[in-house]
């Protein structure tokens, strides 16, 4: 799960993790007494959407003054901001944060993230902030930093000394850095986090270490303990079809092709997009319906692929094993009685009841082509599509 910035400085600050003093703000007059409250010389007007790159799309502005605060939240309500992690069609701004302006040293990178090569949790560490980490490791990867953190012992002093020192980061300013690093890790390991990610880190003129950007990702599977970091979930950030998989239990997540895919098990639905693009296809999203799904999740999964216009046919390519195969049947009987279907639909059945399942299917009257393997399946559906 994803937050917003304002929420994870608000996280930020229970956990001592500094950064600059700033508020909330849901329409332009909220906004221009946040600025006052504040009462800094200059402040920040931060568009609040989750996605990142705001600035160079126009979505972080400085402000001198109260009518300038005005101005650019009045710019930046409403508007649809493009950032090159938005996708084409953008996110329209709902809430802003009002930051005190700092005064800027310097800027850093500073993220944890978990490692699957070491199986830990590395935070790493470039002086390359404010700029793209992607980039920076990509063209310098000699100028990120990496510490592996043992789970016994957590980031030791030593390490985030170590890092801090690798950073360049001011001798005086050490000690600051080191605390922030420490907090920010604990607070990492408390929350479930799956991501932390600062950029920029930065130094300022009065002897500060501030995280001026703030992402915080959370692990969904932990998230049964942390009721307050799910009270920060934004709904209108999220895909309404993803919404309406999550209620079912559902995994699902909206893809840019039109080849719908109703799959069980992750690892069949990875190959399956695969095996789609392998034959000149693209599909239009992941599905994976779960190992024991009855007929209704089968329906509620058909009627979110249906919900998604770009999907131009769909392919179904179940395992029957504990789910069984006349089971799958009936739901995708059902599902395409509720909601009709007028385009090309390919089942490959595979496993317990499987004669019994193509005989729903056939019986059915529906307009449905069956395969014998996934290769078959996936040549079939993008044939049918094109
Ligand atoms: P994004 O990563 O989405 O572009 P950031 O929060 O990183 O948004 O802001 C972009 C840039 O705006 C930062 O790199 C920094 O230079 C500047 N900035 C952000 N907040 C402040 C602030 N409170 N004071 C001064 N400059 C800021
Ligand atoms: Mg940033």
């Amino acid at each position: 799960m994803n937050i917003h910035e304002y929420q994870a400085k608000e996280i930020f600050r229970s956990y001592n993790v500094a950064v600059p003093n700033s508020k909330v703000a849901f329409s332009v007059d909220e906004a221009v007494d946040a600025a006052k409250e504040l009462g800094s010389s200059v402040s920040v007007v931060k568009a609040q959407i989750h996605a990142g790159g705001r600035g160079n799309a126009g979505g972080v502005k400085i402000a001198k003054n109260l009518d300038e605060v005005r101005d650019y939240a009045n710019d930046i309500l409403g508007k649809t901001l493009v950032t090159h992690q938005t996708g084409p069609e953008g996110k329209e701004v709902k809430r802003l944060l009002i930051e005190e302006g700092c005064d800027i040293q310097n800027e850093y990178y500073l993220g944890l993230v978990l490692d699957r090569a070491t199986s830990s949790v590395v935070m790493m560490g470039s002086e390359e902030g404010g700029t793209e980490i992607e980039e920076v490791a990509e063209k310098t990867p000699e100028k990120i930093f990496k510490e592996v953190i043992d789970p016994v012992t957590g980031l030791t002093p030593f390490q985030a000394r170590r890092l801090a020192f690798n950073l360049n980061i001011p001798d005086e300013l050490l000690g600051k850095a080191v605390k922030f690093m420490m907090s920010l890790y604990q607070l990492f390991v408390e929350k479930d986090c799956s991501i932390a990610e600062i950029n920029p880190l930065v130094t300022t003129g009065d002897g500060e270490v501030l995280a001026l950007d703030a992402k915080l990702n959370f692990d969904d599977n932990a998230l049964f303990r942390h009721k307050d970091i799910v009270e920060f979930r934004d709904l209108d950030e999220e895909d309404d079809k993803e919404i309406e998989a999550s209620k079912h239990d559902l995994s699902y997540i909206a893809l840019d092709g039109n080849i719908g895919c109703m799959v069980n098990g992750a690892g069949l639905a990875m190959a399956t997009m695969d095996i789609i693009k392998h034959y000149g296809g693209e599909p239009a999203n992941f599905l994976d319906v779960g190992g024991g799904a009855t007929a209704e999740k089968v329906t509620e999964a058909f009627k979110i692929i249906l919900s998604d216009d770009s999907v131009q046919g769909i392919l179904v390519n179940i395992f029957g094993g504990i789910m069984k195969c006349d089971v799958i049947a009936e739901g995708v009987v059902e599902a395409t009685k509720q909601v009709g279907l007028e385009i090309p639909l390919v089942v490959r059945l595979e496993g317990t009841n499987v004669e019994l399942g193509k005989k729903i299917l056939d019986e059915s009257g529906l307009n449905i082509t069956s395969a014998d393997s996934m290769a078959d399946g996936a040549e079939k559906i993008v044939s049918l599509v094109k």
